[in-house]
């Protein structure tokens, strides 16, 4: 029997690893004077206060430059500047759009939202993004995009895409919302694709609350996308008459010049971030039963949004993840399971069969079985970036953490 203490692990009434009054985690948002200065710069200007003004257009010229794309269009939110890459391009009802079922909802909700059809395809198990493979098996003669997800931060094969839109004449659309500063063979995310869409909310890497945008090198979408997020006015005219049913999604001046003043500290956040990764990689591997994703000299920078990792149970006796979870936190490591397929989202699939009148796509959704999906819903360990800004030293106290409950349920 153990008695003692420093033996058991904290879930069981020991020590945890890490005391977190004492040592707590970085904060998220971080900022200071620089961006209160740029709030008050905003409010004290007199001038108009939403866009397109001086702050929103220096914004723009800045993170599309970071991308290496020619143009940038700021909107409300990731999910309007999805709506919007989706509008500028014309699809709609008819239309099918494949998407990997291992992401944030919005990535489907957007295509559902103006009117066409998602398709799920699985992801690769080492990267967690879209595997080309499968996209390309469920392609349609009513496919007109596909928006592979630069999921945690990690860009999807930037080869394997933009070959196969081009080769099968589909738009291709990123989805860069967790992937700031991401880059492929040293080329920015966003810059890949017809379009790439940002978000700014509050998690993201990069935040100004709420807020988005929307990349690319073609000068037709980028006005299509000013059009999409300005009530469908058109761009550099005049008159007020509209092109073509819009919403308005922009974004203000005061989240513009947040997301300069929070673009000043993404480099080093981004660096803080890869030398926490690292360390974290060195040390969870070698803990049996821990798989890390796969190393790929390609992508030239994770945007590290979050830390994933998948556990073998029978490496820690059986046991699950949720059971797993619960015990790093008792250790003091802040953690979660990551997304559960989309299709299974009873939601979802309701709000899939109004789209199309008929119950067919509900039922095609509820019977779908992405087996690599379903398998991370059930093994994958996430860790948010905000923890990745500690020093790196401190990545010593999540491995610790797992190796103590390994080394428990293992014997
Ligand atoms: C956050 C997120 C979105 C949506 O962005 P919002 O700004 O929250 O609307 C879309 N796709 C992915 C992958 C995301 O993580």
């Amino acid at each position: 029997m153990i008695t003692d203490t420093q033996a058991r692990l904290a879930i069981d009434g020991g020590a945890p690893v890490r005391d977190v009054n004492e040592r707590p985690w970085p904060r998220w948002p971080v900022f200071d004077e620089m961006e209160e200065q740029a709030l008050l710069r905003v409010l004290r200007s007199g001038v108009w206060w939403s866009a397109p003004g001086g702050e929103g257009k220096a914004f723009e010229e800045a993170f599309s430059r970071l991308h290496d794309a020619r143009y940038g269009v700021t909107c409300a939110n990731g999910t309007a500047a999805l709506q919007a890459a989706l509008r500028a391009l014309g699809i709609g009802r008819g239309d099918e759009v494949i998407v990997p079922a291992y992401t944030f909802v919005a990535t489907a909700s957007a295509v559902l939202s103006v009117g066409a059809l998602p398709v799920f395809a699985d992801v690769d198990p080492d990267t967690l993004t879209l595997d080309p493979a499968a996209a390309e098996a469920a392609i349609t003669p009513a496919t007109a995009a596909i928006i592979p997800v630069h999921v945690a931060g990690r860009p999807a094969d930037l080869d394997a895409f933009p070959a196969l839109a081009a080769r099968r004449k589909l738009a291709l659309i990123e989805d860069a919302a967790q992937a700031h500063a991401a880059s492929w063979r040293g080329k920015g995310v966003g810059s890949y694709g017809d379009l790439g869409a940002f978000s700014f909310q509050a998690s993201k890497n990069l935040n100004s609350g709420e807020g988005g945008i929307v990349l690319t090198s073609r000068p037709d979408l980028a006005d299509a996308v000013w059009t999409a997020v300005n009530i469908g006015r058109r761009r550099e005219s005049a008159d007020t008459g509209r092109e073509v049913f819009g919403s308005n999604q922009r974004m203000t001046e005061f989240q513009a010049a947040i997301l300069r003043a929070q673009m000043r500290r993404l480099p080093e956040q981004t660096a803080r971030r890869t030398a926490s990764a690292n360390a974290l990689r060195r040390r969870l591997g070698q803990i049996g039963g821990i798989c890390l994703p796969a190393d790929d000299p390609r992508v030239t920078c994770n945007a590290y949004h979050l830390f994933t990792f998948r556990y073998d149970p029978s490496a820690f006796g059986g046991r699950t993840l949720d059971a797993l979870l619960a015990a790093m936190r008792a250790e003091g490591v802040p953690c979660s399971s990551g997304y559960i397929p989309i299709y299974r989202d009873a939601l979802f699939q309701r709000q899939a069969a109004a789209l199309r009148d008929t119950r067919d796509e509900a039922r095609r959704y509820a019977a779908l079985d992405l087996p690599v999906c379903e398998q991370l819903a059930t093994d994958t360990i996430w860790l948010q970036q905000s923890v990745l800004l500690s020093e790196p030293e401190e990545m010593q106290d999540i491995a610790e953490a797992v190796a103590r409950i390994q080394s428990a349920w293992s014997s």
